[in-house]
């Protein structure tokens, strides 16, 4: 029904959600706001059939980013990351389908975008690992854990129904 609460599916676990309704969260970085491409890459999401449940722009404290990459805290280029996610607004994402979470990752290609494949997001905007445009959750776990994280209040999502998924799936 088109008024059921947000939080209805929030709190539901990964465990016990629909396979068609699997959630990535999906992340346009500094870097992507500054070059305009969110229209571009909301748009490729979009066109695959994937939906659009959660949006805001935000500009991320480093409490956020360090929670949020929390098991790359050893690595040495975990401080220039933090300060990164933090150096502007970001746009906070929440994509819902069948595989979205697996789909994401080859939509947005390889981590270092010169070995992401031309296509890609990152194979056709980006350059440098430091600036690769777009996070997206590398498993449901995640996507489930950093929903949590960057949506924390509900602010931002909205439930509803999407009518063409008779059209994009059997
Ligand atoms: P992904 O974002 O593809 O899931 P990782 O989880 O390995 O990749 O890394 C998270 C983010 O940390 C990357 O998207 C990138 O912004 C940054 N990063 C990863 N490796 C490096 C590196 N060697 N140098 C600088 N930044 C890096």
């Amino acid at each position: 029904p088109p008024c059921r609460r947000a939080s209805s599916s929030r709190s539901r676990s990964v465990t016990t959600r629909a396979a068609n309704q699997e959630r990535s969260y999906v992340m346009v970085k500094p870097d992507g706001v500054q070059r305009g491409l969110v229209g571009k890459i909301i748009s490729r999401f979009e066109r695959k059939g994937f939906y659009l449940k959660g949006l805001k722009m935000f500009n991320c404290p480093e409490d956020i980013a360090k929670e949020h990459y929390k098991d790359l805290s050893s690595k040495p280029f975990f401080p220039d990351l933090v300060e990164y996610i933090c150096s502007g607004p970001v746009i906070c994402m929440i994509w819902e389908g069948k595989g979205v979470v697996k789909s994401a990752r080859k939509l947005i290609g390889a981590t270092n975008p010169l070995e992401s494949e031309p296509g890609t997001i990152r194979g056709d905007f980006a350059v440098e690992v430091g600036r690769n445009v777009i996070h997206g959750s590398d498993s449901d776990e995640n996507g489930e854990r950093e929903i949590g994280i960057w949506f924390s209040s509900g602010e931002g999502t909205a439930e509803w129904t999407p009518h063409m998924e008779p059209w994009l799936r059997e």
